[in-house]
């Protein structure tokens, strides 16, 4: 059985051109690049360049490009490292009510701490509001967090208007781009972004490293100590492999951006319309149009999004549940939950993520897989049984 893989915003394989950048990394260029002898050098110079096909790919400085060991990483230092290095100027941070929980658990982390945090809803779409940013920043509020486009939905938010409205205020401005960087153009500049995390899996590279982009000025505390790597802010020998495999990613992801973007959308929308015409009941979750786009996820009524999935997987087909069940917790998305879906309603969500290795076969075969599935769990589901 061909197996098909529509995960892609959980992770993507890395593109064999950037495995075949980062082989020579692991066994014959090995040198530490904090060395001084040309095998330092040799590895120094990698990194460096890779630090400048980052930097390229969001129009930002090689120097303000720091790399870190993925997304999760990128968010903790950008909340942690703001909040410790600007103890004086205020105690307050805005995160919005989607943000992934790399950002959100780190301002729990800080509430217990003694700061406050104010969450900013979403409507129905997941959309911010510009002005219930302004409206939630006060005088001693020094970071503002929001993502620039969801994992689990794929809206995209207006970073721009937000990251205008917070700079009127004097305040931070930190977006997760790690759904967006390599598939959606960013201009740190033009945006005003003042931090911005990325992550390489995302975007056709290795796993295990991403980078922080902190503006030039920005006051942040670094986040490991004992060395003076990454301009002192993030101590230890750097991932060479995988930060040369994160500027090869990064340089192709610049290239073939546009095209790719118009032929997944294009199949993502095929999937879309036949899935919702096949399937009565099922309802779009996300914006209709500002959205990611690689990114469906849908709705279906009567039926668990975890027996769905693991139907698709017994026709070896990949996708994920914004029912939290799969990651070990019984409590619905916290993303679906907060465009307003009951919680009988965010349990019975099917996201499907596609890329650059989708097919149109892949998509047809889907087609004709899925619906027969949702009939089939419907027809064994006390609640569509009990329905008038
Ligand atoms: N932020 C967002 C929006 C993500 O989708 C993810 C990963 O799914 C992360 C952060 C975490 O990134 P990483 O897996 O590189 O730590």
């Amino acid at each position: 059985m061909n197996r098909i893989y529509l995960d892609y915003a959980a992770t993507t394989p890395c593109d064999k051109r950037v495995a075949l950048a980062m082989a020579p990394y692991f066994t014959d260029k090995f040198g530490n690049p904090s060395s001084i002898h040309g095998f330092g050098q040799e590895t120094r110079g990698a990194v460096e360049k890779a630090r400048e096909q980052v930097a390229r790919l969001i129009n930002a400085k090689p120097k303000e490009i720091v790399f870190t060991s993925g997304g999760t990483e990128a968010d903790n230092h950008a909340l942690l490292g703001v909040a410790y290095a600007n103890e004086k100027k205020g105690d307050h941070l805005v995160v919005s009510a989607v943000e992934h929980h790399a950002v959100l658990e780190c301002a729990e982390f800080l509430k217990k701490r003694g700061l406050r945090v104010t969450t900013v809803p979403v409507d129905k779409y997941g959309l911010v509001d510009p002005v219930d940013v302004a409206k939630a920043i006060e005088e001693k509020t020094i970071l503002v967090s929001v993502m620039q486009a969801n994992n689990e939905i794929g809206t995209i938010q207006p970073i721009a208007e937000i990251a205008k409205a917070v700079k009127a205020k004097g305040a931070y401005f930190h977006t997760d781009a790690v759904q967006t960087a390599g598939h959606l153009p960013i201009d740190v500049e033009k945006l005003g972004i003042d931090l911005l995390s990325a992550s390489a899996h995302k975007l056709y590279g290795p796993k295990g490293v991403g980078c922080l982009y902190i503006r030039k000025g920005t006051r942040l505390t670094s986040f490991l100590h004992g060395g003076a790597q990454e301009g002192g802010k993030r101590g230890s020998t750097e991932n060479v492999p995988g930060i040369v495999g994160f500027g090869a990613a990064a340089e192709l992801a610049g290239g073939e951006m546009e095209t790719e973007n118009q032929r997944v959308a294009r199949l993502r929308d095929k999937l879309k319309e036949g899935l919702l015409a096949k399937i009565p009941e099922s309802q779009l979750n996300g914006h209709p149009t500002d959205r990611l786009p690689n990114n469906l996820n849908i709705t279906i009524k009567y039926v668990e999004g975890e027996s769905m999935l693991l139907s698709l997987d017994m026709e070896g087909i990949a996708a994920s549940t914004g029912s939290a069940c799969s990651s070990g917790s019984l409590e619905p998305s916290h993303v679906l939950l907060a465009i307003g879906l009951p919680h009988e309603l965010a349990h019975g969500s099917v996201r499907f993520s596609l890329g650059k290795y989708t097919t149109e076969a892949e998509i047809d075969r889907v087609l004709a897989v899925f619906p027969p599935i949702v009939e089939r769990l419907r027809q064994m589901s006390p609640l569509y049984n009990c329905k008038e």
